[in-house]
This record gives C-alpha cells, structure tokens and sequence, in this order.
C-alpha cells in the first residue's frame, strides 16, 4: 500500500469516489481512497438509484443539474454503463400551495437553463398513465429526473479516477486520523498508515466516527428508509413492451416517489412515524445487510399510494428495501474546510448521493485544488453550523427534515424542531409582548409582536401573510417616532495587536477608519467574489469591532483563521456582546435622555463608549433601517437593566418594539442589500454596487484587489437594480425571472413590501446594456408576469438629511 498521498479520501462510497475522480479531473492525481470493505458498502449499494434536480436552492439545483449531465461523461471515458433511465419524473400537486411551490420552482429554472415544465392533469395521465388524477390540480415536468444503477455508477468514478492517476485501497479500515504540527496527517489504518497533506472526510455512515477520530462533531444523523419493489404490473410491462418506458412520479400528498423498476414498480416513502437509525453511533460492523421490514410504519403510506396507483396493489411485493442513510439538520450536505481545522475537508451529509454527489465532488475538488468553488456553496457548507451544534439539537432536527421531505417550503416558514434553543435574557420579556419567534443560526429571534387580538403564529404562505399589519405598524413606529430592537443576531468579532489596522487593510477591500469612526466595507476572495459584507468601528489602533452577518460567524472565522497574522488576534465576540438598536427621528432624543454625555456633536458614522443609566456601552451612529439610529452594544448581563432604561425613556418618545419582517421592510426603502441575497459569493462588489465602499486608494494588496480593478476597468456585465412591482398579494421573494421582450434576461435577489412607501420592491440583476432610467421588466411572480419599473433614487431619505443629520 502507498504509504504517502496528498489526498487521503475517507470512504468509497458514490461521494467518495465523485471527489476523488473530481480532484484527479483538476489535475490532483496524487490522490488516495481509503474503503474499509468494498466500494458502496455504505448507504449506497442500497440506494433506489433515483436523480432529480428539483431543490429550493438554486445553487444546489444547479449543483444537481451538473450530476445528472455527468453521467453520460462517466461512460464516455470509462466505457462502463451507469444503467441510465432518463425517463423524465413528474411532481404532482394536489392543492393550490403546492402548485405554487412548483410554479415558482420552474420560473427559477428559466434563468438555470433548465427544461422544466408545468402540466396539467390530463397531460399527467398521458405522460405517467400509473397515476390517478383524480384531485390533482397540476405538476411540474422534468426531462432530467431519471434512474441509474448505484453500484455501475460508484464504480464508474472510481474507474475514471484511476484512470486520472489515483489509488484506491479496499478493504482498509482508518482507525486513527492524527495531526502532525506542520498540519499534515497520519492516516492510521488496520494496513498500515498513510502520511497525507489532507483528508477528506466522506465515511457517510460512519462520518460521525470518523469525524471523532480527529475531534470534530459532525452533525448528521442516519435514518431508516424504505422502499418496496413490485412483481410485475401489467401496464408498466405493456408499456415496455411497446418500446416506452414509465416517468418516476413524486407524490408529495403521498410523501412518496415511485418509479419503474424492471417490468414492475418501486415504490419509497418518507414516511411521518419515521425512525433515527444508530442515535448512539453506527455499528463498525454493518454494511451488508438490510434493516428488518417494517410495514406498520409505512401502512398510511401504502394506503395512500394505492389510491393515487391504483396499479400497484395488483401487484405483488417482490423485495422490501430497507436501510439507513445519513442527513444534515437542513437535508443538505456537509461539505468543505472544516472550521476551526487544518486540511480537513468535509464531504458527509450527502443525503441524494445520485442527485448530488457529483455537485459535490465538483465544488469540494475545486475549494481544494483552487482555494474557492466557482458558485456559492453556502447551502452545503458545513460552516453554515456553528459550534453551538449539538447532537440533542441533530435529531430532532434531522427527524423534522425528513418528515418535511416533501412538504411545501414557504419562504416565511419557521421550523419548529428542537426550538426555542438558543436565547438572550429578552426573550421572555419579549414574549410577553407578543413577540411571533423567528430563528437564525440557532437563535431565538424575534419577527414581529402580535397584538392581543391577533395570532401569535405567522401562517407559512408564498403570499403576504397574517404579519403584514403587524409589520407596517412597526415600520409606521420607526419611521415617525422610535423602533427598538436587539442586536443579538449581528456575527461580532474583537480585533486586536498591533498589526490589526494591517491585517484588517489586507482583508478588507474597504478603508479602515480612523479611531472613533465606522467604515463599511465588502470582503473578497481572491477571485474578486463577495465574501463578506461587514461594518468596521475602530476602538483604538490597535482595536476594532467587525459587525456582519450572525449564520456567517463560522464561515467568517474559518477565513479569518486561514490568513492569520502573528501580530493580530480575531475573536469571536458574537454572544459575548450584546444590546439593542433604536432607530427613527426620536431615537436622538431616546439616547440623550438615557446618558449624561453630550452626543449632541456623535456624527453618522461616528462610535463611542458611553453610560447608559447604570450600564457602559459601546455605541454606534449607524442602522440598517436607514434611518437616524444607534446600535448600542453592553455585556449580555446587564442587557436587562439597559432595557429597563431605554424602554422607560423611549416612552414618552412613541417607542415601539420591531422585529425582523419590519427590518427587512425598512431596508428595502433604501434598497440596501442583505447578505446572501445581495449580496454573496456569486456576485461581485461592483455587481451589486458595493464597490463604491472599495479603497482603490489605500496603498495595499488587499485580497480581491486585482481582479476587483480589472472589473472596476472593464465594467460589471450584470447590476443589481431595485424595482418598484405592480403585485397583488404576492411579493418577490428571491429568484424570480426578471423578462424584458419575451426573454428571461435576470434574476430577483430578493424583494419584499415597503410598508412606508406602500409599494412592493424588488432587488435583481440586469444586463447593464440594457439598463436605462426608465426602464421597464416584467417580474414572474407565481407564475404570473407582473410590470416592474426601475427606481433611481431610494424611497425614503433619498438626500441621507435623516440618517446623517
Ligand atoms: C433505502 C435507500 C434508498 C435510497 N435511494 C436513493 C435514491 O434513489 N437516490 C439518491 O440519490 N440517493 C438515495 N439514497 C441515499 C444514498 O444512498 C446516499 O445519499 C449515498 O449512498 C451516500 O453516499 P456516501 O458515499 O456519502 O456514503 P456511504 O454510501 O455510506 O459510503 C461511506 C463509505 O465509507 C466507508 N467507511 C466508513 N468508515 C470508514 C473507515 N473508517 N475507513 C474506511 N472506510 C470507511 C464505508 O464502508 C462506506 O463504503 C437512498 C438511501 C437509502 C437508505
């Protein structure tokens, strides 16, 4: 056995080998697999084989697009067959929600460049004759979805991946992963050990243990699946007969996906009594072997796909699949450097190995071998979990996604799993005023208060929902007397040493203030792309606090960690800092009556530390509702009694608590991008406009710099413009189609209703050629078009004179 790799792999499963051909198509040849029984003896020998691209996230659509496509590559270059099917799959919808979900699904795919389509009921029972349509209003046709063998497919990788340079070595178990100082690893298995430069872990079953091998917790957690496969069916071997094949059909009423499986059907489910598998670690010694079956917990299920296929209960059962596979707490994969790690990288969690192991092995092959994917891979990195993640919170989490498996997902849901979890002292003050629960990052947030006479649930909806009133009464509170609010779900970090000011020069593409002031500024990785999007207080030279967005802390220190100085210390402070922000024309006046200092003279921009009542604050002249504001920031313990001081003096001012809907309502008046929807790594800072917060000036090699300046010479191709949209009661939420003529020609990043301008907006990028002032779009908006214009000047405070005066 080769007893050194700049690769070692962790697992010979569809993930597994994916990555290893991947890095071996990048040019990284030097590249191992470690498999401790033969490849696929994991989840993967007993996969049902099934692909589809549909997935609420556009990146990981289009990660699943590229997994599909690459099949036929796999038999081009190894000339072994994965046992394609492309036989199309259909996704029913039986009430008018989940049409929705499904028209605005195809309206993103438009700009994907895939070719989705809506049909109706009587084209459902041309084109997937199994199905009963009785109740269904519609579905949503893929020509991608199809069927593939699990094993030809695996071995397939690892074919052409050998024949890219690399090893692979069964029947070689990894006991031990030990770090040496220079970061490298001994990879200590029961052959022999292997020196690597890096590991990936992708021991999918196991990847818990393997993870612990090297002190990491991953969180996933297996589940029981199950499906059946039938003898034959007489319509499926007619249709066979004639040369045709049958489409799969995903029936999310029947939380099943069915599909051709020879001359008869295969059926699974996602059943609701469904079971966690191995809660205290997966056995070393299973792999081959099935679980029990188990019809009771399936007996709803079945019941309910005869009547929807009526043809599948003259069949007979000829086998009963049932075995586990592994889920993240949001059911997408776990990929990527491992926080708070050297050369460790994740590829684990990978729930739809068919779908998206190639997705996988393409961004992972890439972060490795050229520092940074080609899109954002927020949505599958395992540094959207922080280290507040734990076991107890996994499962249940993990057992809510995969009962929600083919449920509706509204864009103002809120899951309830292993909640409330994570809260500051307000929150049962807040609680008591009606506060309606949010959560972010695994913190309790809140979205709006709810009046005695109103409900104290959001109902989920792709429309205006029941939170719309009390959403406008807050912006109302803001806008003309004072909002409060807390600063707890702002990521906070505390750079210090005396080379923080250089550090932070080289990081930041922006300026670094002077002490006493704030700065904003984008973050870019090497490749120009936004990585960050943070306001920047100087405390003194040598000390400065970086506010940015509260799910990014650990994506955020995993980079600052990667480009760490010896004379600059980065703290996390995120939850060691806390308080609140109070904004509107009387939160000048709030603040005043809460201090004896003069802040008469605190310009906009401007930070200081000030006593509040009994409590020292940090403050800053700054808010993201746009307005005249201050963030005050005090240790979480005495957040109490600096509530208590400004809610009393807020009073006779009109104080109001505000949530996080009104937040979202108030920014868009100033069009200001929010993270991950403006603003990403997908875009650039001069695509989206934060480019006039770059210091060209600064005489430095920030990172980002280069190709920031090409761009700044040649011109963004696309920019993100703000539209004012004629809706109904459906605002843009994010990705819907922006057409001009006849054609898609961009995309919504985000939208929302101005409840001050009484208008609905959307954010979204255009050409820049065919950007003009007046320029007029249509919107899809749940599948209908709706007229747009473009805005030019914000619609409150266009002039600044109330945010800076
Ligand atoms: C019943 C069922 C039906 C399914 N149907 C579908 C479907 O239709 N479509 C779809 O896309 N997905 C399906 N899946 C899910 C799919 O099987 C998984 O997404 C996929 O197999 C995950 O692959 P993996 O490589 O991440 O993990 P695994 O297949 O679990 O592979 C991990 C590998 O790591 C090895 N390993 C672990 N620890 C070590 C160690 N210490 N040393 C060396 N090697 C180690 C294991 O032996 C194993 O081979 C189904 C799953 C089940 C259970």
């Amino acid at each position: 056995m080769k007893t050194s790799a700049r690769v070692v792999i962790i697992g010979g499963g569809v993930v597994g080998c994916s990555v290893l051909y991947h890095l071996t198509k990048l040019g990284w040849s030097d590249v191992m697999l470690l498999e401790r029984s033969d490849l696929t003896s994991g989840s993967t020998w007993h996969a049902a084989g099934g692909f589809h691209t549909l997935n609420g996230d556009t990146n990981m659509a289009a990660l699943q697009g590229y997994t599909i496509r690459l099949y036929r590559e796999l038999e081009e270059i190894t000339g072994m067959s994965c046992g394609l099917h492309h036989v199309g799959g259909v996704t029913l919808a039986d009430n008018q929600d989940r049409f929705d979900m499904l028209v605005a699904e195809r309206a993103k795919h438009r700009f994907m460049g895939l070719e989705t389509e809506i049909v109706t009921p009587d084209e459902i029972k041309k084109i997937a004759p199994v199905t009963n349509i009785e109740g269904i209003i519609g579905g949503l046709f893929d020509p991608l979805d199809g069927h593939l063998d699990p094993s030809g497919t695996t071995h397939a990788y690892a074919k052409a991946a050998r024949m890219g340079g690399a090893t692979i070595e069964t029947h070689c178990k990894v006991i031990e992963t030990n770090q040496r100082a220079d970061g490298t690893w001994d990879v200590v298995t029961d052959k022999g050990t292997v020196h690597a430069e890096h590991i990936v872990n992708a021991a999918g079953l196991w990847a818990r243990e393997v993870g612990a091998m090297a002190g990491v917790y991953f969180p996933l957690h297996p589940m029981e699946h199950q499906y059946l496969v039938t003898e034959e069916v007489p319509m499926i071997a007619d249709i066979i007969d004639s040369g045709g094949e049958h489409p799969h059909v995903m029936d999310p009423a029947g939380e099943s996906y069915l599909r051709q499986e020879g001359r008869g059907l295969c059926i699974g489910f996602y059943e609701q009594p469904c079971r966690p598998w191995a809660v205290d670690g997966t056995p070393w010694d299973f792999g081959h072997e099935l679980l029990p079956d188990d019809f009771d917990k399936i007996e709803d299920s079945i019941e309910f796909a005869y009547k929807r296929f009526p043809a599948l209960e003259q069949a007979g059962i000829k086998s009963v699949i049932h075995g586990p596979f592994t889920f993240a707490p949001d059911g997408n994969p776990l990929v990527g450097p491992v926080p708070g790690m050297r050369n460790y990288w994740s590829a684990c969690a990978v729930m739809a190995g068919f779908s998206q192991g190639g997705g996988v092995g393409l961004m992972l092959a890439q972060w490795m071998t050229q520092g940074e994917c080609e899109r954002d891979t927020f949505a599958m990195d395992c540094a959207r979990f922080g280290d507040w993640i734990t076991p107890g919170y996994t499962r249940p989490k993990v057992i809510e996604n995969y009962q929600k498996r083919f449920s509706v997902s509204y864009p103002n849901e809120e899951l309830p799993a292993a909640r409330p979890f994570r809260q500051t002292p307000m929150f049962d003050v807040f609680d008591n005023m009606g506060a309606v629960w949010g959560h972010q990052y695994g913190l309790e947030v809140v979205n709006y208060f709810a009046q005695d006479d109103e409900a104290r649930f959001e109902t989920p909806s792709f429309r205006r929902s029941n939170a719309f009133d009390a959403t406008a009464r807050e912006v109302k509170s803001v806008r003309e007397a004072v909002g409060i609010n807390e600063v707890h779900n702002f990521g906070k970090y505390l750079v210090t040493g005396t080379g923080a000011r250089g550090w932070l020069d080289r990081i930041m593409a922006g300026r670094i203030p002077k002490p006493g002031r704030l700065s904003l500024t984008p973050m870019l990785s090497p490749k120009g792309r936004l990585i960050g999007d943070f306001t920047v207080s100087c405390l003194s030279e040598q000390a400065f606090q970086l506010t940015a967005s509260y799910g990014s802390q650990a994506y955020h220190m995993r980079w600052f960690e990667q480009n760490e100085a010896n004379d600059v210390t980065v703290e996390n402070i995120s939850d060691q800092l806390n308080g609140f922000q109070i904004t509107g024309p009387n939160a000048r006046d709030v603040l005043q009556s809460c201090t004896r200092s003069d802040i008469s003279q605190m310009r906009f921009m401007d930070v200081r530390h000030l006593t509040m009542g009994m409590v020292d604050c940090l403050v800053q002249r700054v808010s993201y509702t746009g307005d005249l504001g201050y963030e005050i920031y005090c240790d979480p313990m005495a957040q109490r009694n600096l509530w208590a001081t400004l809610w009393d003096a807020g009073q006779p001012f009109g104080m109001r608590p505000f949530g996080m809907r009104a937040m979202m309502s108030l920014r868009l008046d100033k069009f200001f991008g929010s993270w991950l929807s403006e603003y990403s790594p997908d875009y650039t800072a001069a695509e989206t406009g934060l480019d006039r917060f770059i210091s060209f000036k600064k005489d430095i090699d920030f990172i980002g710099r280069k190709p920031a300046l090409a761009e700044r010479d040649s011109g963004p191709s696309r920019r993100l413009c703000a539209f004012e949209v004629n809706a109904e009661d459906a605002d843009v939420n994010a990705y819907e189609p922006i057409w001009i003529d006849g054609s898609v020609v961009g995309f919504c990043t985000s939208g929302g209703y101005s409840h001050y301008a009484r208008k609905s907006i959307a954010l979204g990028f255009v050409p820049v050629e065919l950007i003009t002032d007046d320029l007029e779009v249509d919107i899809e908006i749940l599948g209908h078009r709706r007229k747009a214009r473009m805005l030019n000047e914000p619609l409150f405070d266009a002039d600044g004179a109330r945010m800076r005066g």
